[in-house]
This record gives C-alpha cells, structure tokens and sequence, in this order.
C-alpha cells in the first residue's frame, strides 16, 4: 500500500443507541429500552430532522463515501426506518456510487430475516460483534453471543447476500495466553471476514468492569502479555492475507474500512443520532469544528424534532491542532502519513527525535513518516513527544 494521500472526503455517521443489554466493559452511548419498548419510529424521526438541519453545514461537498449505522445496536432498529434514513442521506446529501453502507450487528441478535431486509434497503458492509470463539471468555466479558452463535451469524448474513464482513475481536483478557488468543484469531479466520477489528480490553472507569478493577481484580493482560498478543495476532492476519493497515484493523487487500479512513485522515462527518460526533472543516484545514450530541436518547429526539439539535459540547480547532491531530490519527495507518508542508514546518524536528528512538520511520525527503512497530506498541509516548 502506498502512503496514503490527502482526500478531503465526506462520511456520515448515524448512531442508534439502543442494546438489549449493557455489557459490562462498555462506555459507549447506550440505553436499555423500557417496558414500552424501543421508540423506532420517533427516532428515525428525529435523525431525519436533524439531517435536514445539519446538511447546511456540508453544501457543496462532493457526495458522501460512507454511511455507517453504529451503536448501541443498529441491528435492533426497525429495517424500514433504516431504510428511511438512508434515503435521506441519498436525497440530501448524496451517496457516490458503491459507497460502503455499514451497520453493525450482534450475534445471538440478529436473525436471517432482518439480513435479507437489511441487505435488500442498501446495507452493504457489517460489522459483526463476535468478540471471542472462547466460551469462558464470552461470558468473562459478559457478552450474550456463543461461539455458535457468531458462526452462525456470519453464515446467515452471507446467506443473505453480505460479502463484505468485518469480525471484531477482543484480546488481552486477564490470563489469556498468546496461544489461546491465536486461537481466537484462527477462528475467526476460519470464517474468511474481509475485515478484521481487534481491540484489547479497556477499562473504562464508569463501567461495572471499572468498578471491579477498582476493587483491585485483574481484568486485564499486564502489558508484556498485551504486546506478545498484539504483535503475533498481526503476524497471523498478515500470513492469512488480512493484511493489518492500521494499529486495530487488518483487511483483505481493497477491503480496508472507508468509513473509519475518514477518521484516521480527518475527513469530514456528519454525524447524527444521540451521543454522535460529527466533524466539517475547510478545504485547506485551517479550522475545523467538532461536536458531540446530546447523549441522552429523549433528550435528543425531543430536540431534534424540534429542529435544534442539542449539542453536549462543541470545539473549534485551530490549525497547530488540526495539524496535531492529523498527524496523529495518520500515525496510526501502517501506510503513514504525508505531512504537509506546514505540518513539516512544525514536527520534522520532533519526529528525528523519535526517529533516532526507533519509533517513526521518515522518508528520505521527509515528506511523509509511519510508524515502526515499536512506533505502534508506544504510540503515547510518541504522542507526548509531538506535543513537547
Ligand atoms: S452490544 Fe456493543 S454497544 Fe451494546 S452494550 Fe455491548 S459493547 Fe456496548
């Protein structure tokens, strides 16, 4: 893969918060319906009024790469509502041709019926939660999905005509070994995902898992064993032909995640939905914004119908922090980065720094830089000395 180059490229991003269940690891936007159920259709009237707001924002963009449903669990989401969404985004914003329609989906959840519905309105790429083939572990991370559970899934889906698969896996749980959690891997490989996700467990303070860490149980891998499962997971993608391309993910050649390369490169996106954070900037990135939605579900829908979204927090960046930022979110695609002129002006000395640390590799023009193995097992620290 060559080093990737600066596309100002639009995304948008459409969060549905609802879970069947919290797990308990999880600081996402979530909300476990009530009695009387998920408000399915409220919603989707809620994201379709905050689209038409929001949209100003984008005029003049070229049409939209990406549309991703994210969550909580968009599978959950009534399909005709979804359906509705995306044809909005088409009508206002416009969606280029082929462009990757994601929407993720639980195992043990999602059943055959709602794939054929979803695959037949325009979804086009899933992101599956499977998150271990290893029974104990599953339900150490209190998951609801079984390893049968996931194979099944991933069988329904293509069944039902979805050949664009990604499988999310979570590594590094406490007293997992290198070896079990290649076996992980190699089950998921099994199931030839054009796409894979591995996140090691994070302790998220607000959690029910942060509560326990906090007692003092041990939840997670120290890092020496973090770092052995890191680098042989990338090694048995590579050999599998899932090539890794950035420090999570990994994909079959041309299988690379657009929606989330819109973040790793600062592209625009215009999220919508309780607790979504968009992005818009100018074309020469000299100021950018970002906000965050109002997290709370009926808070937000109450809003937005009322056409004025509510915002939880709102920023503007400059261009030393765009430029940051940028350089940052590039480090982390194995292909790097070009730097810009200005972004050169500003880091070249700092990145010799942690070149001669062995950390960034630079171009012999250093005219783009990437990251070295040890780069990506010490990202903070590489993170701190750009900052200094
Ligand atoms: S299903 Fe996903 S979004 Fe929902 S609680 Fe679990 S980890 Fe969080």
């Amino acid at each position: 893969m060559s080093v990737s180059p600066w596309p100002a490229r639009l995304g948008v991003y459409v969060h549905y918060p609802y879970c069947a269940k919290r797990c308990p690891y999880c600081d996402f936007n979530v909300v476990q319906p009530g009695p009387e159920g998920r408000p399915d259709a409220r919603y989707r009237d809620a994201v379709l009024a905050e689209l038409d707001v929001r949209a100003a924002a984008y005029s003049g963009r070229p049409p939209a790469v990406s549309l991703y449903f994210g969550g909580g669990t968009p599978a959950l989401w009534d399909p005709e509502c979804i359906g509705a969404v995306i044809e909005a985004v088409q009508a206002r914003i416009g969606l280029v041709k082929d462009a990757e329609i994601t929407l993720e989906a639980n195992p043990g959840e999602a059943q055959a019926d709602t794939f054929i519905a979803l695959r037949s309105i325009g979804i086009n790429r899933l992101s599956l939660g499977t998150q271990s083939f290893d029974a104990e572990i599953l339900t150490r991370l209190g998951r609801r999905n079984s390893p049968d559970d996931n194979r099944r899934c991933v069988s329904e889906a293509r069944r039902a005509g979805f050949d664009n698969l990604s499988l999310d896996l979570i590594q590094a749980v406490a007293g997992q070994t290198t070896q079990a959690a290649l076996e992980d891997v190699d089950a998921v490989l099994e199931l030839e995902p054009t796409h894979v996700s591995t996140y090691e467990l994070t302790i998220h303070p607000q959690t029910p898992f942060g509560a326990r860490a906090s007692r003092g149980e041990l939840l997670t891998a120290d890092e020496d064993a973090q770092a052995e499962i890191y680098e042989a997971t990338r090694q048995r993608l590579s050999e599998s032909g899932v090539m890794p391309y950035e420090v999570s993910n990994a994909a079959r050649p041309g299988k690379e995640a657009v929606h989330n390369g819109l973040y790793w490169r600062m592209d625009e996106c215009l999220a919508l939905g309780a607790g979504a954070h968009g992005f818009v900037r100018d074309a020469a990135l000299e100021w950018g914004e970002r906000w965050e939605n109002e997290r709370h579900a009926s808070r937000y829908m109450d809003a937005a119908l009322k056409s004025m979204p509510a915002e939880r927090h709102r920023e503007r960046l400059d261009a030393a922090t765009l430029d940051f930022e940028t350089l940052m979110t590039g480090l982390r695609l194995d292909a790097g980065i070009e730097l810009s002129p200005r972004a050169r002006g500003r880091f070249v000395e700092r990145l010799e720094t942690l070149q001669r640390r062995a950390l960034v590799i630079l171009n012999a023009e250093k005219t783009s830089v990437r990251l070295t193995p040890r780069g990506r097992l010490l990202l903070d620290e590489a993170s701190r000395t750009l900052l200094d």
